[in-house]
């Protein structure tokens, strides 16, 4: 049976639940509504907590190989629901449609991955009279507060480590983008026992309700900085455990020895994929000067020939700003190009049309304490900036308070590795960019975060840490 799109309930204790009262996103192409979607009251969270918590009672004792069979089989099924969840992406996010479907794969790629993964158990001693063993519990009830730029992707990569790991989840996505979240639950409903997976959509005071909940056990949060110290000062009352993904402001040296025809294509992409609405996007480009103009011309050339539109168009790679609210913080990002007297070399202006439209912008050379340097834009828009001394930019690199990624390019790999080994960030590539996988864990230094997600440090953050002491005889 296909996946119906059109209507969205929370998904408590394995049962679709309708609210009393609803509310509905907007398509960021075309600003019409969307669907009605669930508003969660804090009755409704109760009776979720209160599944999750039963649920977890059973869920924690089954075995790894159980819960490992029955993400493989939700995985499958995610796979089978591949065209709608992707076309309900574009929707609700507005990304292109070849973007939305390379993230419903990636979430199922996750989704097949992660299980994979051993957790450790290790053995301290192994005496005549006593044993000693390190090993991880399930931590009980989590949360997972979800951003509205990959709302398949980031929900996933939170949704199966804490399952497999033994937990229970309920999934808060954002207002802004409730739609695939919902979907998601759904479609785990035959996979799993009522309660071990549950989603919820709600207004802005949802958020809050679920970090103040005493008995939920954990919160994986991805979103703003702003946003992850409010997360953070929530759970302190209750000592809920934490992971903070936050954002970034990620800085990419380009050395004078590359081949700027052979990057280009890459940088561009990693530059505007998604509208820029990425927390590890390039988002400072350092280029040697002795390469800057050519570098300049061609990178311009290269975005120039991305185009702009609604995602459902097959020739659009730069879809709309998902929301209005990102769409002003843009505009007002924008009026500093004339304010900070600055030079686009490509855009630098947004015209008002059907959708939250902004073409991509390339800003020469702008001094490095201009907003478009300093600030995460979440638009498109980038900064190009000249280097010459090599401590030099490694000190602009990392003077920001975000900390989430960096990369260093070069046919060097020496230098090129003596200057990543530099570099404040908690992921770092080498002639690479926003590499990840469900394998290696992710996170961020600084602002950018606390605590990492995949991987096996990932995994183990759904968990308690126990030492179990067996004196024998
Ligand atoms: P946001 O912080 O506004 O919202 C994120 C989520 O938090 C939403 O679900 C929102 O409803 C919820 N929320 C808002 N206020 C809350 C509160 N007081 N308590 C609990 N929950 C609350 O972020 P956004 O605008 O949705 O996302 C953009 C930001 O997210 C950017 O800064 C970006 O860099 C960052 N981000 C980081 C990562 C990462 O992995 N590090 C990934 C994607 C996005």
């Amino acid at each position: 049976m296909s996946l119906d799109t059109t209507t969205f309930r929370n998904v408590i204790n394995g049962e679709l639940t309708s609210t009393t009262q609803t509310r509905h996103g907007v398509n960021p192409a075309n600003k019409q509504p969307n669907p009605e979607v669930p508003v969660t009251t804090a009755e409704d969270l109760d009776r979720a907590v209160t599944a999750a918590k039963a649920a977890f009672k059973i869920w924690s004792r089954t075995t790894y190989e159980e819960r490992r069979k029955a993400i493989f089989a939700y995985a499958d099924s995610i796979e089978a629901n591949k065209d709608a969840l992707a076309a309900l992406l574009t929707q609700e996010q507005g990304k292109p449609l070849s973007q939305s479907t390379q993230e419903v794969e990636l979430a199922v790629v996750w989704a097949r991955a992660l299980p994979t993964i051993e957790i450790p158990e290790t053995v301290i001693q192994d005496k005549e009279d006593v044993k000693t063993i390190h090993r991880y519990t399930p931590l009980g009830v989590a949360g997972a507060i979800v951003p509205w730029n990959y709302p398949i992707l980031l929900a996933m990569g939170k949704i199966i480590p804490a399952i497999y790991t033994g937990n229970s989840i309920i999934v808060k996505p954002s207002p802004f983008t409730p739609y695939c979240g919902l979907k998601l639950a759904e479609l785990a409903i035959p996979h799993f026992p009522a309660g071990v997976f549950q989603a919820l959509s709600g207004g802005d005071d949802l958020g809050p309700m679920i970090t103040e909940h005493p008995n939920i056990d954990k919160i994986s949060f991805t979103g703003s900085t702003v946003t992850g110290r409010r997360v953070m000062a929530s759970c302190a009352k209750t000592l809920k455990r934490v992971t903070l993904e936050l954002g970034g402001n990620d800085a990419a040296i380009i050395c004078d020895d590359v081949d700027i025809d052979k990057i280009i294509p890459n940088l561009a992409l990693l530059s505007f994929l998604c509208s820029s609405q990425i927390c590890m996007m390039i988002k400072r480009l350092y280029i040697h000067e002795s390469i800057y103009d050519t570098f300049l011309a061609k990178f311009v050339a290269a975005v120039k020939s991305y185009k702009t539109g609604a995602g459902t168009d097959p020739e659009t790679f730069i879809g709309p700003i998902q929301n209005s609210m990102q769409y002003e913080k843009a505009k007002d990002l924008f009026s500093t190009i004339s304010s900070d007297n600055l030079t686009a070399a490509l855009g630098g202006s947004i015209k008002d049309s059907k959708g939250y439209f902004i073409p991509p912008t390339i800003i020469d050379n702008p001094p490095e304490a201009s907003r478009v340097v300093q600030d995460e834009p979440f638009a498109p828009i980038i900064p190009l900036l000249k280097w010459s001394d090599e401590a030099d930019v490694l000190a602009r690199a990392n003077a920001s308070e975000s900390g989430l990624g960096a990369s260093v390019w070069s046919k060097d790999l020496d230098k090129a590795r003596r200057m990543a080994d530099q570099l404040e960030a908690g992921s770092v590539w080498i002639n690479s960019h926003f590499e990840v996988s469900p394998f290696a864990p992710f996170g961020g230094v600084k602002n950018s975060g606390i605590g990492t997600e995949w991987g096996v440090q990932g995994l183990t953050q759904y968990c308690n840490s126990q030492t179990l002491w067996v004196r024998k005889g």
